[in-house]
């Protein structure tokens, strides 16, 4: 596993374990707590083999020992994970967990066990849990995993040292989508728009996407060079508006935030790298408050996307907008 993307995804909940196991405060128990796709599983893993890691040079893991490395495979055996086997985690899964650390077969070392979906406990898992919490175990450590603490018995988080995950910074889903393959461009579109790297993937699939980025490019194109936008987009987009007027949106808001980024001389924020000299020449030709303008219009049109009965007519009007405003610009 990659510990370096986590750390620049999860600086805060990360560089928190450091400190505490460099400055030997450890709990017992703790609460992995954020949205589904915040790593949260990978730093559970991360922190096991922390503590399993025999190269002590420092107190990282060094991601290549004998215990690393089944730690990555989570197949070290003094490393035990709970899953809801059906839709629940049952008091025999806790059983089995208690049984599994019982064993003489363990090595040497601290032992930590990790409870995936804890919010799937069902009440006599979970007070099975809150005992074996309560009895003193010198070496053993415990990860609850959750979206929510709320759903969780209250003991049992009191016993706990919450540690908060939060959404994946945009770059971190774009470095994990180019790592994935992804172009350029479509990491980028994807990470402003997805709060995880599954949601990003899944809208990466869409096989559309591509030509209405296409699109788009067309329309600021002619934009540029004949100073029209409306029949280009009649030609080239309006067939998407039926089931993907929200991605022409999206891709059309990010096109136009990428000529602000022109105006304002912020490259390194642009979504649509290919498409940059044409971004760049036309936004000379508008004025930062037009751009400003126009954005808000798309952005309107958006927010108010469920209540439009003619969306078409909608979109069409900010087209001879863009048209009318390069007019007056200079
Ligand atoms: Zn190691």
């Amino acid at each position: 596993m990659e510990y370096e993307a986590l750390k620049d995804a999860q600086k805060t909940a990360i560089g928190f374990l450091e400190r505490s196991y460099k400055n030997g405060r450890l709990s017992h128990a703790y609460i992995f707590e954020g949205h589904a796709g915040t790593m949260k599983l990978e730093a559970a893993l991360f922190f096991a083999s922390m503590l399993l890691c025999t190269d002590k040079e420092s107190h990282l893991p060094c991601e290549t020992c004998n215990n690393c490395l089944r730690v990555a495979h989570m197949t070290h055996p003094n490393l035990h994970i709970v899953e809801p086997a059906k839709k629940q985690i049952v008091k025999e899964d806790i059983k089995a967990l208690q049984h599994d650390f019982n064993r003489t077969a363990l090595e040497s070392g601290p032992k930590i066990y990790i409870i995936n979906h804890a919010n799937t406990l069902n009440a006599h898992a979970a007070n099975a849990l809150l005992k074996f919490l309560e009895e003193p175990h010198e070496d053993i450590y415990g990860i609850l995993i959750t979206d929510d603490t709320s759903h969780l018995l209250p003991t049992l988080v009191s016993r706990s040292q919450i540690v908060p995950f939060h959404p994946l910074p945009d770059s971190s889903i774009e470095q994990a989508l180019l790592d994935l393959g992804y172009d350029q461009t479509a990491a980028r579109l994807a990470s402003r728009l997805k709060n995880t790297i599954e949601e990003a993937e899944t809208y990466l699939e869409d096989e559309g996407l591509h030509d209405i980025i296409d699109g788009v490019s067309d329309v600021y194109e002619a934009l540029l060079v004949e100073g029209t936008a409306l029949n280009v987009f009649q030609e080239g987009l309006e067939i998407y508006l039926q089931n993907d007027t929200e991605k022409v949106l999206d891709v059309f808001i990010h096109y136009q935030k990428d000529l602000i980024y022109g105006k304002i001389n912020n490259q390194g924020d642009v979504v649509f790298a290919d498409s940059a000299e044409i971004t760049q020449s036309l936004s000379e030709r508008y004025e930062l408050k037009d751009l400003l303008a126009l954005l808000q219009r798309f952005m309107a049109v958006k927010a108010s996307l469920a209540y439009y009965i003619n969306i078409r007519l909608a979109i069409d009007n900010v087209m001879l907008e863009l048209e009318r405003r390069l007019a007056d610009g200079k």
